[in-house]
């Protein structure tokens, strides 16, 4: 029960679209309360470049701090945002806050990491097929660009396969106004969904985030190691950056290492940190990881 749960600092209650209509109705109101009132929160994860466990780009990842329920996780109110419309003015809040915080760890990193040859670090926010579909949505991003000062470049979309699957005219005309705007483009979770390789032809990709559920298996089968070492290879070729999700033991960061996979994001680097924590890495400036050494 939400009660029993409620000493848990995340709380599990009964996924949003299983859940009774009066409960539905509770959940979006409250979302449109909280939508008013800004009241979510980003949490940063870290990207990671594997082979110098040097910080490249955070993952922005929404958190709903609620009353009663703790701090609910996404997976329990976007696909309910989704279906109502809601994600459309939350989306675009996650994109504005996000780009912000960027602007903020380049006032703080921007010289540094000059100096040691580093980029500016990225952010990188997930958009949902609903929010893409809206038609404010390329205005939206221009304006998360423009308002936070930040570079195009730095901003990077992650959107599921579930945008691509839709091959309409509009899908590829935003991809292209986007891609010339100078954003990154990612597909998130690749593998789960109907998976092609030719989204990588087909539109403007700059970077492909395997699913951990591949990376899981990367140690215990062949065929999920050849599998991922495949895909890398591929993306290499097409110039499309590779992030390794979801990577939880130093022998999973291994094999994509050996296997030239350039990016990873996971617990064993670190957890969605809260803003401040995310900056005090920054200001850290040290490898999240130190890489095990080659064997000689
Ligand atoms: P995602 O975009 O694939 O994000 C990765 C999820 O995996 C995050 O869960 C992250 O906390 C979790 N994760 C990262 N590393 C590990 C690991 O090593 N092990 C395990 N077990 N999990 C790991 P989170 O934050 O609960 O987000 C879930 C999903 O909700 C995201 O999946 C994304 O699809 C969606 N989401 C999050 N924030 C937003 C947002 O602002 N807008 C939209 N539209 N969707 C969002
Ligand atoms: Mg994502
Ligand atoms: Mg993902
Ligand atoms: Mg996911």
């Amino acid at each position: 029960s939400a009660k029993a749960a409620g000493k848990r600092q995340w709380c599990h209650y009964q996924p949003a679209l299983q859940a009774g209509l009066v409960e539905r109705h509770e959940l979006n109101e409250n979302l449109d309360t909280a939508i008013a009132e800004s009241s979510f929160k980003l949490y940063y994860q870290p990207i990671v470049d594997l082979a110098s466990g040097a910080l490249v780009a955070f993952e922005a990842l929404v958190r709903w701090p609620h009353d009663r329920r703790g701090m609910v996780l996404p997976d329990e109110f976007i696909a309910l945002a989704e279906e109502s419309g809601q994600i459309v003015p939350l989306g675009a809040w996650v994109l504005e806050r996000a780009a912000q915080e960027a602007a903020a760890w380049h006032r703080l990193s921007a010289a540094p990491r000059l100096a040691q040859g580093l980029p500016p670090l990225r952010v990188n926010v997930n958009v949902s097929a609903r929010q893409f579909r809206d038609a404010g949505f390329v205005d939206v991003v221009r304006g998360a660009v423009r308002t936070s000062g930040i570079t195009p470049d730095v901003l990077v979309l992650e959107l599921t396969e579930s945008v691509l699957m839709r091959r309409d005219e509009r899908v590829h005309t935003d991809m292209r106004t986007l891609s010339e705007l100078g954003v990154g483009i990612a597909i998130d979770d690749f593998g789960t969904g109907y998976s092609s390789l030719s989204y990588l032809r087909e539109f403007p990709i700059s970077i492909l985030k395997i699913d951990k559920s591949f990376i899981d298996g990367l140690g215990l089968s062949q065929q999920q190691y050849a599998l991922v070492e495949g895909i890398t290879r591929i993306a290499d070729t097409l110039g499309v950056q590779v992030i390794a999700e979801g990577i939880e033991n130093t022998e999973q960061r291994d094999l994509l290492a050996a296997m030239g996979c350039p990016l990873g994001q996971g617990y064993l680097f670190a957890h969605p940190l809260t803003p401040d924590q995310a900056r005090r890495l920054i200001t850290d400036h040290s490898p999240l990881i130190t890489p095990t050494p080659h064997p000689t």
